[in-house]
């Protein structure tokens, strides 16, 4: 649900100092989201600091106000003094504190007052005010329409335009997931109105891949892809001494699992990823097979309903297994339907 203009618009009155975070391992939608309202509120009149759990991955390393950015992991002292000055505390792009890790533990015991925007399903409890919508294509659209809520949108500068164009592309898919709406092409459209060079956040997102990171998705499909038919799933098993031999760094396996489910005919998709404790896995589909219900019925996840993510403790031969039985179970009743 969607807080009242008139009660966000009463939350904004006075001048503030806001603490922004967003979920661990930002990608695009919640790094775009954070920097893009911090941009979007000082125009306004605030002050606003934006917190990260840990690093952003590298082909995010082009956003206006990166540099400012803190990294709760590499400096916790700063960001808890920015959390204790703060005004308001907006949660972007989650809606479960365990998904902020440490920095949400503490945000949980601050007493400060939360506005969260957030697309996912099944909210938690922990918002003063929330902004919440799971028909949103992304956090980056609801940032947008709040913009419009608030009757701030002389305040949606160029820079904020480039950052909340980078959710709107990548939690989308380019335009072409089932979540993207004719509110968001709208959305994509105010944009270019305003100055925003659409095709510069491309490049600066897809066009940095390194040979390294080409060589490694060649041989991952050569040697890592199992497709199975009977259940219309492919999924990639990847273990750790891929990483280590290709030199893949965090967020460069962003977008693997997408490559799955480009085969014809399928429907669900995995990519377990070995990351040593844990096993880390993604899972899409397309339709209505719940991706999020297979994540957190079989590893500890979730998410949206074609896009959803999960871990195992177990080695990735024993994940791969387990992935297989649940498939056994899952396929008939989603996968499997006449
Ligand atoms: P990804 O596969 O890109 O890591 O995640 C896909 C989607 O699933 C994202 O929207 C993300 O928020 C959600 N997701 C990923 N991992 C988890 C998890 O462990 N728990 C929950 N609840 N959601 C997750
Ligand atoms: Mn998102």
């Amino acid at each position: 649900m969607k807080a009242e203009p008139a009660i966000l618009a009463d939350l904004f009155r006075q001048p503030l100092q806001i603490f922004i975070t967003t979920h661990h391992k930002p990608d695009a939608d919640a790094l775009g989201s954070s920097l893009g309202w911090a941009h979007i509120l000082r125009s306004a009149g605030h002050r606003a600091s934006v917190v990260v759990p840990n690093d952003f991955p590298a082909f995010l390393d082009w956003m206006p106000g990166r540099d400012e950015v803190i990294d709760f992991e590499k400096d916790p002292l700063r960001a808890q003094s920015c959390l204790e000055e703060a005004d308001l505390v907006c949660c972007l792009d989650f809606n479960d504190l365990k998904r902020n890790n440490e920095l949400g533990e503490r945000i949980a015991v601050s007493g400060k007052t939360i506005l969260m925007v957030d697309h996912h399903p099944y909210p938690k409890d922990f918002a003063t005010h929330r902004y919440h919508s799971v028909q949103a294509s992304s956090t980056c659209e609801l940032i947008l329409d709040l913009c419009k809520d608030l009757g701030w949108m002389d305040f949606l500068t160029t820079d904020a335009g480039a950052c909340l164009y980078a959710g709107l592309v990548t939690d989308t898919g380019s335009f072409r997931f089932a979540s993207t709406t004719p509110n968001t092409h709208r959305w994509a459209a105010v944009l270019q109105e305003r100055g925003l060079q659409h095709h510069r956040v491309h490049e600066a997102i897809f066009d940095q891949m390194p040979p390294n990171i080409l060589r490694f998705l060649g041989h991952c499909f050569l040697n890592r892809l199992h497709v199975l038919e009977e259940f219309d799933t492919a999924y990639l098993a990847i273990p750790r001494s891929d990483l280590e031999e290709f030199g893949v760094q965090t967020g460069d396996t962003e977008g693997l699992v997408n490559y799955a489910l480009n085969l014809k005919g399928m429907r669900f998709a995995s990519v377990m990823i070995d990351r040593g404790p844990l096993v880390k896995m993604s899972f899409r589909s397309k339709g209505d097979v719940p991706a999020n219900l297979f994540a957190s019925t079989y590893f500890e996840g979730g998410g949206h309903l074609n896009a959803a993510g999960g871990q195992s403790g177990d080695s990735l031969s024993v994940t791969e297994q387990r992935f297989l039985q649940a498939l056994h179970v899952f396929g008939p009743v989603h996968l499997q339907q006449p």
